[in-house]
């Protein structure tokens, strides 16, 4: 593995064995599993000046949703030095870390982790957004002023925001995106703040709206699709819905029972945790019953945002739905916890005659590598893109490492990591050595 500035000294003349595009949780795991293959050559893009882990919703109160064991690297190589604990052991702080006795760790500890993993990699040029994938027999990647050539491409940028259809045409600071929160979330205090979405990103912002003086509102209206502010399924059964076996069991699935699969998963993925429901709806009844300042809450499960309009100096939002006889909301600010979405990046436009794209997704292979249209030499493997293909746990943390150890195997062209487990409980279906990862050579 290259050194940073190595890399930068030497991008112009050398071909490099792959390149990932961004620096978040996936690329970062690819970049620490390929360290064990000394062959490869393996850098990181970054658009941001640093690592910074979706640092919008870094709130103090905000938990990883996985176990700790999900980092970038454990699934596969208990071992590797790029290990959550082995960044507690570095730190320093693994006995205060065990004696803490925190059921989830902080977030924003998981991004100090990330951090660290980056910062030892030392692969990763920042700074720079890539602007254009081309081909010409090497992969060429461009960014405002500069350019690499890669055999082949690791995908991981991430999910951009969803603003709901009745906000699209809106721009004004006083509507932003959960995304956009931290930098923002001054602006709800004192006035009247409506919170549209009821997933976890929704209730850790009504929650901290609820906690802290900085930002506290005069008013707060928290809206949902769903029929209630629904749980998060946690259990060790539904666990198993994130397990290697389950995946490859979706995999080979046909398109409408995976539909039908994921329907049926949503809430293992998309719920808010318990833990916060419980914290929340204590916090409702200390403002109902017990005193305290008063604030206006409004909970309105059930409702639609249909249009927005401004009028008598505020957002005017018509809702319909189950509760819609009640859901004329009017709000100083809006926060839009609307989730996340994936869009093959511009950047890949020139070379988008090679791709498949279904449902909006880049149709991979059983390693993550694009299936090409046209013949092509090299891969651009496309991770945290394919919840069609590969189900629930594609865009999370929990079977990250595992997927980045196909990437990997893929790329030496040799089985470095042991990905045949025999990992689940339920076994979905017989083992089949047809499902082992294609192999291609770097
Ligand atoms: C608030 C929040 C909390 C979450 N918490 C959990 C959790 O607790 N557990 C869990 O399992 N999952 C969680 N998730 C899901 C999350 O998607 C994954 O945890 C993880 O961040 C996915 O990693 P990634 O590297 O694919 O994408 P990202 O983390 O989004 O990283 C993508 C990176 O690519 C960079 N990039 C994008 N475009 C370009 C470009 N053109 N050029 C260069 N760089 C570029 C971005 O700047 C970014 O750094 C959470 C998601 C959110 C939004």
């Amino acid at each position: 593995m290259l050194t940073c500035d190595a890399v930068d000294r030497l991008e112009n003349k050398m071909i490099l064995d792959a390149i990932g595009i961004g620096a978040g949780p996936t690329n970062l795991s690819v970049a620490a599993l390929s360290k064990k293959v000394s062959e490869l050559r393996v850098a990181l893009i970054e658009q941001k000046p640093c690592v910074r882990w979706h640092d919008g919703m870094l709130l103090p109160e905000a938990r990883l949703q996985v176990n700790m064991l999900k980092d970038l690297v454990t699934l596969v190589d208990p071992t590797s030095r790029y290990s959550f604990v082995s960044f507690l052991h570095t730190k320093g702080r693994l006995l205060q870390f065990i004696n803490a006795d925190f059921k989830r760790v902080m977030r924003a500890e998981f991004d100090q982790y990330l951090r660290w993993v980056a910062e030892e990699l030392g692969c990763i040029t920042y700074g720079q957004e890539v602007r254009e994938v081309s081909y010409d027999g090497l992969f060429r990647i461009r960014t405002d002023d500069r350019s690499w050539r890669t055999r082949n491409i690791v995908l991981g940028v991430g999910k951009s925001p969803t603003i709901p259809e009745a906000f699209r045409s809106i721009r004004d600071a006083s509507v932003f995106h959960s995304a956009d929160y931290r930098e923002n979330g001054h602006r709800c205090k004192g006035r009247r703040v409506c919170v549209v979405g009821g997933g976890q990103s929704g209730a850790e912002i009504v929650n901290n709206l609820l906690s802290e003086n900085n930002v506290r509102p005069s008013a707060i209206s928290w809206i949902s699709r769903r029929s209630n502010f629904r749980p998060l399924e946690e259990s060790c059964f539904t666990d198993e819905f994130y397990t290697p076996s389950f995946s490859r069991y979706f995999f080979v699935q046909n398109a409408e029972r995976r539909e039908v699969i994921l329907r049926d998963l949503h809430l293992s993925s998309d719920g808010i945790s318990t833990s916060l429901l419980r914290e929340l709806y204590q916090k409702l009844y200390w403002l109902r019953h017990m005193g305290g300042e008063p604030m206006g809450v409004e909970l309105l499960p059930g409702c639609e945002v249909r249009k927005v309009s401004r009028g008598s100096g505020a957002w005017q939002l018509e809702c319909n739905g189950a509760n819609a006889a009640r859901a004329n909301v009017v709000a100083d600010i809006v926060v839009l916890a609307a989730g996340y979405g994936f869009a093959p990046p511009a950047f890949l436009q020139p070379i988008a005659d090679r791709l498949i794209v279904e449902h909006g997704t880049i149709i991979v292979d059983k390693d993550y590598s694009a299936i090409w249209r046209v013949p092509t030499r090299g891969n651009i493997y496309a991770l945290n893109t394919t919840s069609f293909q590969w189900g629930a746990a594609d865009p999370n943390l929990s079977l990250l490492s595992w997927r980045s150890a196909a990437v990997v195997n893929s790329l030496a062209g040799r089985s470095v990591y042991r990905l045949r487990e025999g990992d689940q409980l339920i076994d979905w279906q017989p083992q089949d050595a047809e499902l082992e990862p294609r192999m291609v050579s770097a």
